[in-house]
């Protein structure tokens, strides 16, 4: 089961579709982020490669473990 969700910040996204393209179990992520929606997707490894390979920063890894930190994405308005 994920840990965590992909968080996006819609405002940033250019649409390029690098984060699907890289998505080992191929989650669209580009419409997660273009729709303003978390990715919680139940296959979703919460790998972060969509994460790191994102030119603009858009997407944030937010763990939901509960032993991990509290929220680290910051709150999108
Ligand atoms: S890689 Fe980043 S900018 Fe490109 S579609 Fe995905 S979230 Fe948007
Ligand atoms: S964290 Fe990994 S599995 Fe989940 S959407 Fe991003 S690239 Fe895909």
């Amino acid at each position: 089961m994920a840990q965590g969700q992909i968080v996006p910040d819609p405002v940033r996204c250019v649409q390029c579709g690098i984060c699907s393209y890289n998505c080992p179990i191929g989650i669209d992520v580009r419409r997660h982020a273009w729709q303003g929606r978390p990715v919680q997707h139940s296959q979703c490894l919460t790998c972060g490669e969509c994460v790191a390979r994102c030119p603009r920063g858009v997407l944030c890894l937010e763990r939901t473990n509960l032993f991990s930190e509290a929220a680290q994405c910051p709150a999108i308005s």
